[in-house]
């Protein structure tokens, strides 16, 4: 197949997309690439950059006419015309019906229990005034049902008071979680069936930026736990006949348990680390699942932390060439700056991987990284 020309579309051009190009690089392949920021991390990497609205089916269905496959890097995206372009012989993976069962948490929480996948118990809550009628499931964990993005559409309510700041939209309340540690574990299936799964990771958060802090790989939980995620997150690409790969993001809770929390079905933050410590980056296995070839080897021949970089604050911009510099002069650290303009303060604009023999090393390393840029 990779000996005739081959046109992919990627509908979003932010770094994930950007990091998707570069490994298709490696592959011959030609990217498209849809968004409409003319300012998007994807705009200087390919000259089939398209200025346009995933979300608009027109833009949509214009982009992909004449394209081999589409695929994604964000999920708000128009559902309806990737249909229409499926039904012209494009290939479409993930399929629309992943998509549209992805972009409502609420959706994505039914067709989990469908499937016998555990997740958090949960209720579709139609608007702010609803609430009231649910009291009884205080203390617990509101998430809009669309449009939620780092953290920015969930809140916690604890008591009725809260009630008043609530998000008054279709939301999903949400069984309070006791949280020991957040994972991620991302898998790949190709159309014909076979699958490959990554180690779980664990995120680790900033509790005030409500931003992740640093990412480590292999997450440090038990053997069990680490089978028990890998087991869910191989159940999931299934039940969702995936052709691609999904992010599955998971609680480990104080009583032991392994829930789904949210799925996403792209290349995804938790698999950054798997460009330098991995043998096939998540990047690299997208494009194996659907080009339908076998899929890569997910070992990690390295142990790994990722953090974040993020927009400084006006005045303190030297902390991004500390940054540069701190990463630059360590020793299996890999530096992705997005090259994002006009970012606000506090948004990811690049990240680091950090690699060890022990993530004990690799822990010690990023954080000399951190207290440069301080
Ligand atoms: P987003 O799509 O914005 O990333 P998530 O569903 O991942 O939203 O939720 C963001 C964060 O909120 C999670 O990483 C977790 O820390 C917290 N959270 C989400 N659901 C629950 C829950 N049921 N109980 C406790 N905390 C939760």
């Amino acid at each position: 197949m990779l000996d005739k020309d081959i046109h992919i579309g990627v509908l979003g051009g932010g770094q994930l997309g950007g990091m998707l190009i570069r490994h298709a690089e490696d592959f011959g392949l030609y990217i498209h690439v849809l968004d409409s920021n003319p300012d998007a991390t994807c705009a200087k990497f390919t000259s089939n950059f398209v200025l346009g609205d995933t979300l608009n089916y027109d833009d949509v269905v214009n982009f992909g006419k004449g394209l081999d496959i589409i695929t994604i890097e964000k999920e708000a995206v128009n559902t309806e015309a990737l249909e229409y372009l499926r039904g012209q012989g494009v290939k479409v993976h993930p399929s629309p019906e992943i998509i549209s069962v992805v972009q409502d948490k609420y959706q994505q929480k039914e067709f989990m229990k469908q499937h016998e996948i555990p997740v958090a118990d949960g209720i579709l809550i139609p608007n702010k005034a609803e609430l009231a009628k649910h009291k009884n499931r205080l203390p617990a964990c509101l998430k809009m049902c669309r449009d939620g993005y780092d953290g920015k559409g969930v809140m916690i309510l604890k008591t009725e008071a809260d009630f008043e700041h609530a998000f008054d939209v279709p939301c999903v309340l949400e069984e309070l979680v006791s949280i020991r540690k957040e994972i991620g574990v991302i898998v790949a299936r190709n159309e014909k069936g076979d699958v490959q799964c990554y180690d779980p990771v664990e995120m680790v958060f900033n509790q005030e930026l409500n931003l992740l802090d640093y990412q480590l790989a292999p997450a440090e939980i038990s053997d069990k736990h680490a089978a028990q995620a890998r087991d869910l997150a191989i159940k999931t690409a299934k039940a969702l006949n995936l052709v691609g790969i999904v992010a599955v993001e998971m609680f480990l809770s104080t009583d032991d348990e392994v829930i789904v929390n949210e799925l996403a079905p792209r290349p995804h933050n938790s698999g950054h680390h798997s460009i330098e410590a991995c043998v096939t980056s998540q990047y690299e296995q997208l494009l194996r699942a659907i080009l339908n070839m076998p899929l890569g080897d997910t070992t990690a021949h390295k142990k790994s932390v990722m953090i974040n970089i993020l927009e400084p604050a006006e005045g303190r911009k030297d902390i991004l060439d500390k940054t540069f510099n701190a990463a630059l002069s360590t020793k299996d650290a890999h530096l992705h700056w997005y090259g994002k303009k006009n970012s606000k303060e506090g948004r990811k604009v690049g990240h680091i991987t950090v690699n060890g023999d022990s993530i004990s090393e690799a822990v010690s390393k990023a954080e000399e990284i951190r207290k440069a840029t301080k």
